[in-house]
């Protein structure tokens, strides 16, 4: 039986990935943070399903000790590291907060895997913020990354410290490149989520507006289950590489609108309210994605459309308000 140790297991990615590989047979090893195990319920509300049937520890990436015990003990066959913080910094100290626990959470597990687990394979998450004012539409896994942001230039620096040990230390170090996925099991904070959200509690009659900034801004949205299952793939790979995980099309979030409010048979437009506080200084550039290498090497498509995507999401969060009428 393979045995897998994820980080950031609570999280969107880390849930959705823990049930494929449960399905799979894989004993599964969850690492999480302390007051995510043990805080509030509902940090937990992703896994709260499964949790019975994962091992879970609780530890941060930043207890370097822990990580070289973790890896001699359970001795995993893939480690995927998903783990990571990339919320909007309000300030100086979360930047530093973000460089710091995302560069040396990277680092730490590596070195650990390396000197207690070296035949691991290992899975590093990357993001379309690497590329941050792209050089080349779409992206490809060879165009240049120019981050332009805090949290892309930390993971470009651990996409670089992956590559190390793949090349300098003989590991199976492989990495996603990730686009934006969405899913219910999203954050609150982004827009895809809000607009669901608030789309179904406007049906429901328990909100009457919706409140965004730049409606025109266009993402590459895919759905996260496909992610998940882009990640096993690359580990399971011959050899360790690096590939896009988009879904090649890019929609404003005006699209995004339409297609949930829509589905509910409501328009939009009677609801909006552009609000400023939501604009930002300094919105990335478009970003697409091509997924032509892992279609082509690996024989991944995603299986959702955007709009299955969208209505999976407006679907799920009509029925978590219902619950509180
Ligand atoms: P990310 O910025 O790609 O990580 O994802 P978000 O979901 O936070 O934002 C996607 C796009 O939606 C950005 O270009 C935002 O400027 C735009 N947007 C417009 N209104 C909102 C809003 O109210 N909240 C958020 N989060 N984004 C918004």
């Amino acid at each position: 039986m393979k045995k897998a140790l994820i980080t950031g297991v609570a999280g969107q990615d880390g849930s959705y990935l823990a049930e494929l590989l449960l399905g799979l047979g894989y004993v599964v090893h969850g690492l999480a943070r302390p007051e995510t195990l043990t805080g509030p319920k509902n940090k937990m509300w992703r896994i709260k399903a499964i949790r019975d049937r994962l091992i879970l520890h609780p530890g941060s990436l930043q207890d370097y000790p822990l990580l070289l015990e973790l890896f001699a003990e359970i001795q995993p066959d893939e480690c995927y590291h998903l783990s990571a913080q990339s919320f909007v910094y309000d300030s100086f100290d979360e930047e530093i907060a973000t460089m710091t626990s995302n560069v040396n959470g990277t680092h730490h597990v590596l070195s650990a895997l390396k000197i207690n687990s070296p035949h691991c394979r290992f899975f590093f998450a990357g993001s379309s913020e690497m590329f941050g004012k792209a050089a080349a539409t779409p992206q490809t896994e060879t165009t240049s990354f120019r981050p332009r942001s805090v949290y892309g230039i930390s993971k470009v620096c651990g996409f670089d410290l992956m590559r190390l040990y793949r090349e300098f230390h003989s590991l199976f170090a492989a990495s996603g490149i990730l686009y934006n996925h969405e899913s219910p099991r999203r954050g609150g904070r982004f827009v895809t989520r809000k607009i669901t959200s608030t789309a179904a509690k406007i049906k429901l009659g328990l909100a009457d507006e919706i409140r965004l900034g730049n409606i025109e801004a266009k993402r590459d949205w895919g759905h996260a289950q496909d992610y998940v299952r882009a990640m096993h793939m690359i580990l399971n790979a011959d050899n360790p590489d690096d590939f896009i995980v988009a879904s090649g099309e890019t929609h404003s979030v005006k699209e995004f609108l339409e297609c949930a409010f829509g589905g509910l048979g409501l328009d939009y437009k009677k609801y909006l309210v552009i609000d400023p506080e939501f604009f930002r200084e300094d919105d990335p550039c478009v970003l697409a994605g091509s997924a032509e290498k892992i279609r082509t090497q690996l024989g991944w498509k995603p299986e959702s459309s955007f709009q299955d995507m969208v209505g999976d999401m407006v679907a799920s969060d009509l029925e978590f308000h219902k619950k509180s009428l």
